[in-house]
């Protein structure tokens, strides 16, 4: 029997895997594919990530373009795949299982209170693999995931998509700088920009990229728009050594919290409804979360027997902390405001939100910030932009926007 079993091994699966091992719970994490590096392209603010996170690149220019360019006061980075992946599993001390979990079945508490103490029985799509015990799950397996109770989306998902080139490419405007978001280009009504990070030498990566969008764009529409974007800019891709497909959901409904599996990064719906980053975020939350097992680890499954998910309450805690929730429920207005936007519209709203101060920036694409900061920044946004922007950052119930910016 385990004390924690984690499930996935993307950036939350392996950091919270590592924090747990680290603390000496005999920890195990199973995963389709535990050892393999992960090929996304992960990006994040320097100030957001603790300084042993290892980079690869690091861009003190950052750029916006919209009507007007903005020069944002923040360091980016890209994180180093390998080296962080390497980093994480050589201080992992538990058990690693390469399987896919079919399902995670809370055992029910029968007979004495160390029996019923084993929390969980973990099963495989493989039937002939033997299940597994753990006192505690961490659902990490994405944004896919099935294991966590949650409401069921009503509609169509918010889809973050782009399509990206990382190659040699000749004649492209801004070197040396990692371009966050250039939003010039013809007035799509669902909006793109380019993500474009110079790697020097003419290595670029390139990537069309809708922000937000129901339903989401496709790959094809992504590609001719960048196509397009290149050629009327003079630049041209020379040779590919890659491309990169994103798609992935903004607006995953929250978990039920708590329940008896803890989840942790997409899984967990931690995905800034604002910019889609959630990596950042997660090795944030993981040595939180780890903290906050290691004092409920031994309490038994009995101990609140007409509610057993109390003894997750804690852990849920580092990863939704009660303030975070209510400031989620503004990020997500947000998110849904942008939706209304055309490409003109975004380019001014974005106008309006790089002309802020850096450490208003912060506030709002950090993730960490409380209900109070993100309503002061939002209002100073709301303040600030133009008659057409407000107008629909407002559009919809008055009366809805006041409660979501003054809470329940
Ligand atoms: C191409 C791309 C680029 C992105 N760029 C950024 C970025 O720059 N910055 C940022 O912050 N975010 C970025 N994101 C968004 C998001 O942060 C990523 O999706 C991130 O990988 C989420 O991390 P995670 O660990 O929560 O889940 P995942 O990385 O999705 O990991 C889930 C793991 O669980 C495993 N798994 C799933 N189901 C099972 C099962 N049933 N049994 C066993 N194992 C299972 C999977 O194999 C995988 O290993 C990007 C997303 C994409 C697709």
């Amino acid at each position: 029997v385990h004390d924690i079993v984690i499930l996935g091994s993307g950036p939350a699966g392996w950091a919270t895997a590592t924090a747990c091992s680290k603390l000496g719970m005999n920890c195990a994490l199973i995963s389709a594919n535990p050892e393999t590096v992960w090929t996304n392209t992960y990006g994040g603010w320097a100030d957001d990530l603790s300084p042993e996170i290892p980079v690869t690149v690091r861009w003190e220019k950052v750029l916006v373009q919209g009507n007007r360019s903005h020069v944002v006061g923040r360091t980016y980075v890209q994180l180093d795949n390998a080296r962080l992946h390497e980093q994480l599993r050589s201080q992992f001390t538990g058990k690693e299982i390469t399987a896919t979990v079919e399902t995670v079945i809370p055992v029910i508490p029968l007979k004495s209170h160390n029996e019923a103490g084993v929390g969980f029985t973990i099963t495989f799509a493989d039937a002939r693999r033997k299940p597994i015990h753990s006192h505690i799950v961490i659902d990490a397996t994405g944004g896919s995931t099935t294991l966590l109770d949650r409401p069921v989306r009503t509609g169509r998902p918010v889809l973050q998509t782009a399509y990206g080139v990382f190659g040699r490419i000749e004649g492209m405007p801004y070197p040396g700088a990692a371009t966050l978001m250039d939003w010039t280009g013809p007035n799509h009504a669902a909006p793109s920009f380019l993500y474009a990070l110079d790697y020097g030498n003419d290595h670029w990566l390139v990537e069309e990229t809708s922000l937000a969008h129901r339903p989401g764009l496709s790959q094809n529409e992504l590609r001719t728009r960048l196509e397009t974007r290149l050629q009327k800019i003079g630049a041209r891709i020379v040779s590919v050594q890659k491309t990169e497909e994103v798609s992935f959901a903004m607006d995953l409904p929250l978990p039920t919290i708590p329940q008896q599996i803890i989840g942790i990064g997409a899984a967990a719906s931690v995905v800034h409804p604002a910019t889609g980053y959630s990596v950042a975020a997660s090795l944030r939350a993981a040595p939180k979360l780890a903290q906050a097992l290691a004092k409920v680890i031994d309490i038994p499954t009995t101990a609140s027997p007409s509610n057993p998910a109390e003894k997750s309450r804690p852990a849920w805690d580092t990863v939704w902390p009660a303030d975070r929730l209510s400031a989620r429920r503004l990020e997500h207005y947000g998110m849904e405001r942008m939706l209304l936007m055309d490409q003109q519209l975004i380019r001014s709203f974005f106008d309006t939100f790089f002309s802020l101060p850096a450490k208003d920036i912060a506030i709002y694409q950090g993730g960490e910030s409380s209900q109070a900061e993100l309503a002061a920044v939002m209002w100073k946004v709301f303040s600030a932009a133009p008659f057409k922007v407000r107008a629909k950052l407002a559009s919809g119930n008055p009366f809805k926007l006041a409660r979501t910016l003054l809470g329940p």
